[in-house]
């Protein structure tokens, strides 16, 4: 079998055994989260080139400079990794929290340097003891302070300890930016659909500031679904936003519960198509639960929106 090595540590890969699994094994403190190449903490470089199955979703300039995901690598053969290169963190200070519903989070952090980052896009949040998270940024770059949605889960490690845990003034370790669901200038007039579920929210709120922010003309489709109304959140300001801004419609969907001014009743997906019929010439943005953003992308593509113009987050979360 391949050996990995890692610094003075050398160990024998197992059949079919991913980096990552390898190094976990051998109890290295590995940041990590979803294991599908998604949420892009478990990023190494090796000094030989890894194979592009193991690169899907990073930048060109990190696929030429060897960066792979070490929980997509399943090495045949003997592989070194390059302990000199790995991505850079910077620290940054809690400055506040703030429940935005029932179970969502806004988190505001002041990073100790600027980070250079689009709208959208989203940062790996590390805590002190190595648990790491992805999380998309509903800032704008030139905020003071990042701000972050976070869905609490029941039993979620990370964002149950930050709603209970975590105190005004903390350091936690930010990486990244990552990802390329962020609005690009040159096209002010064009349609925009942003659609998500539950705190896939944020990466569109983002989006949508920095479109405004660029004198964006042409219509925006904001529709925001959740499980019910309970999961709904930023209403009244984003109310308030497509009240002044007329090319802006802004829709919410609940699954559960009744319709009422503004919120639709039934699946998002049935909701999408009976709106907007046709999806040609329009750049769409789809992010939230990993189910609903990949039917959300076949229903557009389907609907006529050109495969480059749909850029889309899976919050894809780390197995129980
Ligand atoms: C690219 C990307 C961007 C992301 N952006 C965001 C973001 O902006 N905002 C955000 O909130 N999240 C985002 N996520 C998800 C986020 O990274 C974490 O996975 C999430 O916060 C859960 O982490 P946790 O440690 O709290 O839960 P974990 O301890 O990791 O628990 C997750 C596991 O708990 C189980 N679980 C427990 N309770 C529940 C529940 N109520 N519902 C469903 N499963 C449950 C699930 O089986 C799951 O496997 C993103 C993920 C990716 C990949």
């Amino acid at each position: 079998m391949p050996d990995l090595h890692y610094g003075d540590l050398v160990i024998s890969l197992r059949e079919g055994e991913s980096v990552l699994e390898a190094l976990l094994r051998r109890e290295q403190k590995i940041p990590h989260s979803c294991r599908a190449g998604a949420c892009q903490s478990c990023v190494l470089r090796s000094t030989t080139p890894p194979p592009a199955s193991a690169q899907l979703g990073l930048k060109e300039t990190q696929r030429q400079q060897r960066y792979f995901f070490a929980c997509m690598y399943r090495p045949d053969s003997d592989l070194t990794i390059d302990l000199d290169a790995t991505p850079k963190e910077i620290a940054a200070v809690v400055e506040s929290k703030e429940m935005l519903s029932e179970d969502v989070l806004c988190l505001r952090l002041r990073p100790e340097e600027r980070l250079s980052y689009q709208a959208g896009q989203f940062i790996q949040l590390r805590r002190e003891d190595g648990l790491t998270r992805s999380y998309s940024l509903a800032s704008q770059p030139d905020d003071d302070l990042l701000v972050l949605h976070i869905r609490i889960l029941s039993n979620g490690r990370m964002s149950r300890w930050m709603r209970d845990t975590l105190e005004i003034g903390e350091q936690m370790f930010i990486r990244g930016p990552s990802g390329d669901c962020f609005y690009t200038e040159g096209n002010h007039a064009q349609p925009l659909l942003l659609i998500g579920t539950g705190t896939g929210l944020a990466p569109l709120y983002g989006i949508l500031q920095a479109a405004l922010r660029a004198g964006h003309t042409g219509p925006i489709y904001l529709i925001h679904g959740a499980l019910s109304r309970s999961g709904l959140y930023l209403q009244d300001e984003l109310s308030a936003l497509a009240a002044m801004h007329r090319n802006i419609v802004y829709d919410r969907c609940v699954l559960h519960g009744d319709p009422s001014e503004g919120v639709w009743a039934g699946d998002l997906k049935q909701h999408l198509k009976s709106r907007i019929r046709s999806l040609k010439g329009v750049r769409c943005f789809i992010c939230g639960d990993p189910d609903m953003v990949k039917d959300l992308k076949k229903i557009s593509f389907l609907a006529g929106a050109a495969m480059k113009e749909i850029f889309a987050d899976a919050f894809i979360l780390s197995p129980s």
